[in-house]
C-alpha cells in the first residue's frame, strides 16, 4: 500500500522511517525540508517530556525513545550525545516520574548553585543537535528507497485518495485539517561558541525560569522562550540578552561564550499529541500524528512506532 507522510520534522521522518523499516512504501511530502522546520530544526534539545499533559501514552512513546536515542547515541549516529543533566528545583521535592537509577539518578544538594534553588535532580540523558541529526535521519529514510518532496498542500483529500496518509504536519495541521486546538509556541534559542560546558542544565521555577543551557561539543545552545500565541519567527534581541544573562548565572563559564546564531521556532501546541487512525470510507484513511508541543524530540521514535502498527490495522 502506498503511504505518503506529510512533513519532514521529526515527528514526519521517524514515521516514514519506521513505515519503511515495515515494508510500507512510503514517501515524505512537506513544504520545508528538514533544516528549514518551524520546530524541528530550532530545539535545544535534549530528551525531557516536560510540559506534557499527564497522559500514560505520552510517558510510554517517551521511554520508548530514550531507549531508541540511547542505542543510537552509543552507536555515534551523528548530533547525539549522551550527558548529565541538572534539573534545578526551588525545593527538595518528590521524585520525578523520570527518575531511573539506571541513568545515573541523584538528588544535587544546594551547594553551588544559583540563588533561589534549594536542590535538583541530576541524571543522564541524551543531548541532540538537530541539524545534523535531522540530516542523518533524512539520508537513513533516503537510503530505505524513501524520497523527500517540497511541496505546500492546502488539504489532504487528494493525497488519500491515493493511499494511505500520515498527517505529521506540526503547528501547520491547525489549518490544514481544521483543528482548532493547535497552537504555535514561539521559543527563541541563542547558540554560542567557544565555550566547555558539559552539563545540560534547565529550570522550569523559581527565579530563572525558563532556561536552559545545552551543550553541543564547542558550542551550547541557550534558552528560553515560551509564547503560546506567537507566530512572529523574527528574533527579539532583547529577549537573546536575558537568555545570555541567566545562562551565565548557570553556568558562570558561558560568560566568555561568542554568539553565533539566534533562532525563533514554533512548537506545535496542543492539550495533548494527536496520534490516531481517522477512518474515511473508501480509502485507506488518514493516520495523525502531531500536536507535540515541546515534546516531540523526546516522543518522536514511540509515536512513530505507533503509527506503524495503526498503518498495518489500517492496510489489514
Ligand atoms: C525552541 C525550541 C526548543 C525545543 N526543545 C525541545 C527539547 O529540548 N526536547 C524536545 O523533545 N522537544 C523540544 N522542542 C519541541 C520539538 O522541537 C517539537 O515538538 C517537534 O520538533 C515537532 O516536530 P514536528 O515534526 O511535528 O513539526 P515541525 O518540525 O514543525 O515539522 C512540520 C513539518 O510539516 C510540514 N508542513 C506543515 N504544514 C504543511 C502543509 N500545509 N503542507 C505540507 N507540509 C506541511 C512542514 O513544512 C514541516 O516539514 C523544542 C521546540 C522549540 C521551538
Amino acid at each position: 500500500m502506498k503511504v505518503t507522510v506529510v512533513g519532514a520534522g521529526v515527528i514526519g521522518i521517524t514515521s516514514a522511517i519506521r513505515l519503511r523499516e515495515a515494508g510500507f512504501s512510503t514517501d515524505i511530502v512537506a513544504a520545508d525540508l528538514p533544516a528549514d522546520t518551524a520546530a524541528s530544526s530550532v530545539a535545544g534539545a535534549i530528551w525531557y517530556p516536560y510540559g506534557s499533559s499527564p497522559d500514560s501514552r505520552a510517558a510510554g512513546w517517551g521511554r520508548h525513545s530514550l531507549g531508541v536515542f540511547t542505542e543510537l547515541a552509543e552507536e555515534a549516529a551523528p548530533g547525539l550525545a549522551l550527558k548529565e543533566m541538572l534539573d534545578l528545583r526551588v525545593a527538595r521535592g518528590s521524585d520525578p516520574w523520570w527518575a531511573d537509577p539506571g541513568r545515573g539518578f541523584r538528588h544535587a544538594d544546594g551547594d553551588g548553585l544559583p540563588p533561589g534553588y534549594a536542590g535538583g535532580f541530576l541524571q543522564q540523558t541524551v543531548v541532540i543537535d538537530v541539524v545534523p541529526h535531522l540530516e542523518y535521519l533524512s539520508a537513513r529514510f533516503e537510503s530505505l528507497g524513501g524520497r523527500i518532496a517540497q511541496e505546500h498542500l492546502t488539504g489532504l483529500d487528494d493525497l488519500a485518495a491515493e493511499g494511505l496518509v500520515v498527517n505529521c504536519t506540526g503547528v501547520g495541521a491547525g489549518t490544514l485539517v481544521g483543528d482548532p486546538g493547535v497552537t504555535p509556541i514561539r521559543g527563541q534559542v541563542v547558540r554560542v561558541g567557544g565555550v566547555n560546558v558539559q552539563r545540560v542544565t534547565i529550570v522550569d521555577e523559581g527565579p530563572l525560569a525558563y532556561a536552559y543551557v545545552m551543550p553541543h561539543g564547542s558550542e551550547a545552545v541557550l534558552g528560553g522562550t515560551r509564547r503560546p500565541g506567537q507566530w512572529d519567527r523574527t528574533p527579539d534581541e532583547a529577549v537573546s540578552e536575558q537568555i545570555l544573562e541567566k545562562a551565565v548565572l548557570l553556568e558562570p563559564a558561558l560568560a566568555a561564550a561568542e554568539v553565533i546564531g539566534v533562532k525563533v521556532g514554533l512548537r506545535p501546541g496542543r492539550e495533548r499529541v494527536r496520534l490516531e487512525h481517522e477512518a474515511i470510507t473508501g480509502t485507506p484513511g488518514i493516520i495523525h500524528n502531531y500536536g507535540h508541543a515541546g515534546n516531540g524530540w523526546s516522543l518522536s521514535w514511540g509515536c512513530a512506532d505507533e503509527v506503524v502498527v495503526l498503518a498495518t490495522r489500517a492496510a489489514g
